[in-house]
């Protein structure tokens, strides 16, 4: 079992990468966000209640994501090992994370950051924005929020898995490919 956290500030490509991850190595994959919007669609009690975070770009809240994420992977026990995209995003989902996967015998091999500037950032949301109609992709304020976020609640998780020596990062500048070659580069290194 591998078990991969892909990490970065919204708009790093960790869905993209995350994607040719999933495939390379049989991982499966859960973005939270995308459960979110998915729910969302849906109209469930779950995405009613997150609706109003998502839309502000705030994080939804611990209690929910974290049971949310906890039912993922407890319906997809044959994996061969889980990509983890957009979750954890606080220190207490990191933390519950841990214990959660401790009670089913598995843990979180490698955490790997697409690092990008903020301005790169920036002009990829917006992009995204006209392409996918996510509405907190099309707001400058509520980009800048979600980055508030990043910078205040999920940042800290870089040394919280510095601390358990599985903290890596790969530079995401460049063409989509050669950040999936350096991904692959950096798995394979650690497999
Ligand atoms: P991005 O990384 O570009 O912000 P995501 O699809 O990962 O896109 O997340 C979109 C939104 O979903 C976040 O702004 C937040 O409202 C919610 N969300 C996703 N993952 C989490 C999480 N782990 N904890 C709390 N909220 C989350």
């Amino acid at each position: 079992m591998f078990n991969i956290v892909i990490f970065g500030k919204p708009g790093s490509g960790k869905g993209t990468q995350a994607v040719f991850l999933k495939n390379k190595y049989e991982l499966y994959h859960i973005s939270t966000g995308d459960l979110f919007r998915k729910n969302i669609t849906n109209e469930t009690k779950l995405g009613l209640e997150a609706k109003s975070y998502l839309d502000k770009g705030d994080l939804v809240p611990d209690i929910v994501t974290i049971k949310m994420l906890e039912n993922e992977v407890l319906s997809n026990k044959d994996a061969k090992g889980y990509i983890f995209d957009g979750f954890p995003r606080t220190l207490h989902q990191a933390e519950s994370l841990d214990l959660f996967l401790d009670t089913i015998d598995l843990k979180i091999n490698a955490t790997i950051a697409l690092e990008v500037n903020e301005d790169e950032l920036i002009s990829r949301l917006l992009e995204r924005g006209k392409v996918t109609n996510r509405s907190d992709d099309q707001d400058i304020d509520k980009i800048k929020n979600r980055f508030n976020e990043y910078n205040n609640k999920t940042s800290i998780l870089i040394n919280y898995y510095k601390n358990q020596s599985k903290f890596f990062s790969v530079d995401g500048k460049g063409s989509v490919d050669d950040i999936t070659s350096r991904l692959f580069d950096l798995v394979d290194s650690l497999k």
